[in-house]
């Protein structure tokens, strides 16, 4: 039987191939989730969860949960938010909704995969735009340009995974004044490390923006399955006609536990602080062993917790796959991401310190050992 030709082209990612060679001696820097446990307030709080209704929620989610996700925001808990499984089940519901056979999709490069593996499943051109180092940042003049009739949505990322990298305020503002439907994943936006991220929820609300986010990342919830979506009424309606097909609802037992998280806001804030600690104190072990053992002097990620660290030109695909067999160590190989990505590779730093130092210089001893 052959798959349906929508998705010809879609494989496995690589990130979960070069994850596929990891074997009990591997140094893992390939996670893309926190390495961050629940504490005895979480888990209490999940207890109780348990104990509410396990019965369907609406489509777009509880209202209650609705409400607190927009407190402050000027969205409308009935009919501007929707609750999904995951900002990725949020992302599907979101291409469903407005992506035709033949648009094109404004994606980042070097930039997460499920952008473009999503245009291409809807039948559209995934059309990059590039993002250079070392900074990252985004060119508008150079976005503008690559805008056509075609152009159903323009994709950006800030913190951006895989690069670290945070969107200006004006640059935000910048992209929302280009015309196109614009998706704002915002889902690694608690994680930063010196000023909080901006966000297109501060620019007020805009009738062509979509704002995700979710508990992934800034909770370690990856396995809960929890995120949301935002933006004016008159977008949110296919939205959530498209969830309603995917995923009916989120969890309950999930959006139960989100409600409890937001309704504490005293533990939430000491929570997210420990998080962003945590995740700095790892982010100097992994800046230092790149600077000494990959002889890179990278400026520090603002946000999220991957460094995009330069290797010697070669191809990364197989390098990556290299490193995990004869050095048992885990990257992700920068042509992941895209074209851009080619001559570097994703180090996560969601790892201990000590895990962190041995798997680059791992890396480091190999790269001397191979002569490159
Ligand atoms: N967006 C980005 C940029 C991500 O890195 C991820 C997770 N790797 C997701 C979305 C999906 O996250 P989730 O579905 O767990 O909310």
């Amino acid at each position: 039987m052959h798959p349906a030709d929508r998705l010809s082209g879609v494989e496995l990612s690589l990130i979960r191939q070069i994850n596929a060679l990891a074997t009990p001696l591997s140094v893992n820097l390939g996670i893309g989730e926190p390495n961050v446990e629940p504490d005895a307030r979480l888990r209490e709080m999940a207890a109780r969860a348990a104990t509410t209704s396990w019965h369907y929620s609406a489509n777009a989610g509880a209202l209650s949960l609705r409400k607190k996700l927009c407190a402050g925001l000027p969205f409308d808990p009935k009919s501007e938010v929707c609750v999904t499984a995951g900002t990725q089940e949020g992302l599907f519901a979101i291409f469903t909704a407005f992506v035709n056979p033949g648009d094109e999709v404004l994606v980042p490069n070097p930039g997460f995969l499920s952008y473009a593996t999503l245009a291409k499943i809807c039948g559209a051109s995934p059309v990059t735009y590039d993002l250079d180092p070392p900074s990252w940042q985004i060119d508008v003049e150079a976005l503008r340009r690559k805008i056509t009739p075609k152009t159903k949505l323009i994709i950006i990322n800030s913190p951006s995974n895989p690069l670290g990298a945070v969107i200006a305020p004006e640059t935000l503002a910048a992209i929302a004044a280009l015309g196109p439907l614009v998706v704002s994943d915002e889902i690694y936006r608690e994680i930063w490390y010196d000023d909080r991220p901006a966000s297109m929820l501060d620019l007020g609300a805009h009738e062509n923006v979509i704002v995700l986010n979710g508990l992934s990342k800034s909770h370690a919830m990856t396995g809960l399955r929890l995120g949301w979506i935002l933006a004016h009424q008159s977008l949110m309606q296919p939205i959530v006609t498209a969830h309603q097909y995917v995923a009916t609802c989120a969890s309950v037992f999930s959006q139960a536990l989100a409600e409890m998280i937001l309704d504490d806001p005293d533990w939430n804030a000491s929570w997210l602080a420990d998080v962003r600690a945590q995740f700095r104190a790892q982010r100097e072990a992994a800046l230092y062993a790149i600077r000494h053992e990959l002889e890179a002097d990278l400026a520090p990620p603002a946000g999220a917790f991957y460094a995009f660290a330069p290797v010697p030109s070669c191809d990364t695909i197989s390098f990556a796959k290299t490193l995990a067999t004869d050095a048992a160590v885990l990257v992700i190989p920068g042509l992941a991401f895209g074209t851009r990505g080619q001559g570097f590779i994703r180090i996560s730093y969601a790892a201990s310190a000590e895990q962190i130092t041995a798997g680059i210089e791992r890396i480091g001893r190999f790269l001397r050992a191979s002569g490159l």
